[in-house]
């Protein structure tokens, strides 16, 4: 019998970028109360940031966080960035995908989302707007918006807007209450802080929450190198980015051209070898490429094995003196050291891999390795046992480094990339990429033989102090002896054997160790 098909009509409409998230807000980590108000402190921080560091400005960053009645929190960060232009002020905190970070080059924000989940997890748990003020250098004025968004068009809401005489010099206040457990949220958002103090010793961060104050005063002021815009490497384009990019060149463009501007190390020899390789002829036209004709390109473009290595200019690595200082500045510890590994590459995406290992001093006592994760300067907080850095670490029989555990060792390690490679959509993970754990392992064992090295030093220290103890303690019956056999004063000579003590363990070589 045939199926009798309903004469009901389906009814078709489009989902608004604002309405998907915030109907699946648990993909941007706005899961529970508490998840929710560590990742708003989480994105209005890095926002800070990146409006500071990425533009060679200093952080100063102040954090305020108020609990109030009914689950409430009043939420409050300010920096010292380069601020926003009012005329964007309402679309870049209302309108879900709209940013300045469209750019190959390495930042905390990515997709111009993050500050939209904040606005939106406030606005559906509070009803309550979020108030921005900003200024810039070059203005004279400061601008301040309230703004709530319109979640089925994805457009901001302005409730209310003010111009007035601007009262410092060139940043952004962002203000906003949220529904979250303050109580329960605390200690992964102090902690989040601190580690962020960790890379950042050039930044400094003030949390005044309701009854404390904690301040990270900056320990250096001097700024990695901030990142440059870069092109795409061949190996990491997709069909999408490259008909995209045929959309927006001149149809009269040859193939060999169309690479050449568009791909990161690509010359005029590459494109030619390439081409000739994937069996295209390098003077085509743009005009003339079929759809499958561009599917083989992008294809062969992945398959091809003599690119040059992708150019690390779109990143910006902390430093090892600089790491060095921050875990210090944390962490103080009896010794530290740290390594950046030259760049490397993962599908056509550049990275860079770098671990700072301290020890003793204030460093727990654990019976595995402490571990701090950091990416593109992000601390990462959850799914500490599902990382690619907690796997090479298990992996390492430490005894052959001289640690015994329970130790007190902690490891930073910090990837910086265009694409991290994230394991899921939280975040809070990075995936095991073969490339990435060679340079996390490489690195951690460089780092860990500069332990041993050091540990050694220690050992030999010990004992020479040892021996300097027991010898030191037959000076005097020997200097009497002497004395009584050869007639000089016994005090010279208990002098002159000391002397000699003290000679013999220098010569040793371990007297500049510092004593642990
Ligand atoms: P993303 O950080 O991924 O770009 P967001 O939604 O968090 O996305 O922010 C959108 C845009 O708003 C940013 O790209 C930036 O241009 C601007 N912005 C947000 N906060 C600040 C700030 N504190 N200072 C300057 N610009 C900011
Ligand atoms: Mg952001």
């Amino acid at each position: 019998m045939a199926a009798r098909l309903s004469s009901r009509r389906e009814k078709f409409r489009g989902l608004s970028p604002a309405e998907f998230f915030y109907k699946n807000r648990e993909i941007a980590g706005f899961s529970n109360p508490v998840r929710a108000l560590y990742q708003t402190i989480r994105e209005l921080v890095e926002n800070a940031l990146d409006a500071t560091e990425t533009h060679g400005i200093l952080p100063e960053i102040k954090v305020n966080i108020k609990p109030l009645e009914n689950d409430h929190v009043f939420v409050r960060v300010e920096d010292n960035g380069i601020g926003i232009p009012p005329t964007e002020i309402p679309i870049v905190f209302g309108r879900v995908f709209y940013g300045s970070k469209y750019q190959l080059r390495q930042t905390r924000g990515v997709f111009g989302l993050g500050v939209k989940m904040a606005v939106l997890y406030a606005q559906i748990t509070t009803g309550k707007p979020l108030k921005v003020v900003s200024t810039q250098n070059k203005s004279k004025y400061e601008y301040e918006f309230e703004i709530q968004i319109d979640i089925a068009h994805n457009m901001p809401i302005i409730k209310n807007m003010a111009i007035r005489e601007k009262t410092f010099p060139h940043g952004t206040i962002v203000e906003l209450i949220t529904e979250g457990n303050w109580t329960l949220a605390r200690r992964k958002i102090e902690s989040y802080l601190e580690r962020t103090a960790m890379i950042a010793p050039y930044a400094t961060i003030v949390l005044e929450e309701l009854d404390s104050k904690k301040e990270y005063r900056r320990v250096s002021k001097v700024l990695p190198p901030p990142p440059e815009t870069g092109k795409y490497h061949p190996k990491g384009a997709d069909l999408e980015l490259v008909k995209n990019m045929i959309r927006r060149s001149k149809k009269s463009l040859t193939l060999m051209k169309f690479l050449m501007e568009n791909f990161d190390g690509v010359g005029k020899k590459t494109a030619e070898n390439f081409l000739t390789w994937a069996g295209f002829d390098p003077e085509t036209k743009l005009s003339k490429l079929t759809l499958q004709d561009i599917e083989i390109l992008v294809r062969k473009m992945k398959e091809y094995e003599k690119w040059r290595r992708p150019k690390p200019i779109t990143l910006s690595p902390v430093g090892e003196s600089l790491l060095k200082q921050g875990v210090k500045r944390i962490l103080n510890p009896s010794y530290v050291t740290a390594v950046t590994r030259p760049p490397s590459s993962f599908g056509g995406n550049p990275f860079i891999v770098e671990v700072a290992l301290a020890y003793g001093g204030n460093v727990p006592q654990s019976d595995t390795p402490t571990l701090y994760r950091f990416a593109n300067r992000i601390p990462l907080l959850y799914d500490e046992g599902a990382d690619v850095s907690r796997k090479v670490i298990s992996s390492i029989d430490w005894s052959i480094y001289k640690v015994k555990f329970p130790a007190p060792l902690a490891i930073v390690t910090h990837i910086c990339s265009t694409k991290i490679p994230f394991k899921g959509v939280g975040k809070e993970a990075i995936a095991e990429v073969p490339e990435v754990e060679k340079e996390l392992e490489i690195a951690i064992r460089e780092a860990a033989r500069r332990l041993r090295r050091h540990l050694s030093k220690l050992e030999k220290l010990y004992e020479v102090k040892r021996r300097k103890t027991i010898i030191g303690k037959y000076i005097p019956e020997v200097s009497r002896a002497l004395a009584y056999v050869s007639n000089l004063d016994e005090k010279v000579l208990a002098k002159k054997l000391q002397t000699m003590l003290e000679k013999d363990i220098k010569t040793r070589g371990v007297i500049n160790v510092p004593a642990a």
